[in-house]
């Protein structure tokens, strides 16, 4: 599943072949995504020309000179697909194609189907109800330590289940999750509640950091993407942690005799990796 850094290299993938043109044609091959696309959405599209490309969560939102944003979710398994002209064949799961005005192709492909587009007034975006209830985004000027720490007061959920929470910070998936309480030095099972003070501090710059250092390594896949499928916004990128049960842990770095290596448990159905000595 996309997590925030690939969807912000999409957005910039996007923005780079996409922002300023007009979209000349608009293909829908299906009537709904993950949910029903709205009444007349190709004719919609067609024609406008693309003003802004930018990413509210894990929200890319596409703003119109008209006055609408095109909202995408790229879903479970959602791709945006570019090439400098149509491709030989549509694929089985291309949903979605726009041709801007100088020739590039958009496809939004989605085998599963979890993806969703939506067409929002720019006015009414906050108030949409995918929008409407999403906490501080972890790398705005809204988002530090005391603003988490005032999130988090009142959770009797353990740290790791609370940043997974889009009403505590926006945008936060399973590998963040982990990476950025490693960074912290914070235990994914200790309670939410007790993140106050420096924990906190310690928790929002951890977050900041793990995302922008991960938004870089996509910036850099950016430069090699035509090369390759077209495809935006997946890249190689290494964890600390994430994926790497049993493995020794880059912090500790065996010197430590008391560090077991980087372990794994389960929690609200969903893995977490970490280190019981770093992290407490
Ligand atoms: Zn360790």
């Amino acid at each position: 599943m996309p997590e925030l850094p690939e969807v912000e290299t999409v957005c910039r993938g996007l923005a780079l072949r996409l922002e300023g043109r007009r979209i000349v044609a608009a293909v829908q091959r299906r009537a709904d995504l993950r949910f029903p696309l709205p009444a007349r959405f190709a004719a919609r599209l067609k024609g406008r020309r693309v003003i802004s490309i930018g990413r509210r969560a894990k929200y890319i939102l596409i703003r119109l000179d008209d006055g609408w944003v095109l909202l995408c979710h790229l879903g479970m398994s959602g791709r945006m697909l570019l090439s400098d002209g149509p491709p030989p064949a549509y694929e089985a799961h291309d949903h979605i194609i726009l041709t801007a005005e100088d020739g590039t192709v958009l496809r939004f492909n989605d085998a599963r189907r979890f993806g969703m587009m939506d067409l929002v007034r720019e006015s009414e975006l906050d108030r949409h109800k995918l929008l409407a209830g999403l906490g501080p985004e972890p790398l705005g000027n809204d988002f530090n330590g005391p603003a988490l720490a005032a999130a988090l007061k009142d959770k009797r959920t353990p740290i790791k289940a609370a940043i997974l929470d889009q009403r505590v910070v926006a945008g936060i998936g399973n590998i963040y999750a982990s990476e950025s309480l490693y960074r912290a030095g914070l235990s994914p099972r200790r309670l939410a509640r007790t993140v106050q003070g420096d924990r906190a501090e310690r928790l929002a710059a951890a977050i900041r950091q793990v995302l922008t250092e991960a938004i870089a390594a996509g910036g850099s896949s950016l430069r090699d993407y035509v090369q390759t499928s077209g495809e935006l916004g997946y890249f190689q990128h290494r964890w600390a942690v994430y994926e790497r049960e049993g493995q020794s842990c880059p912090s500790c770095n065996g010197a430590a005799a008391s560090c077991p290596g980087i372990r794994r448990i389960v929690q609200s159905g969903r893995s977490t990796f970490y280190c019981p000595r770093r992290q407490r």
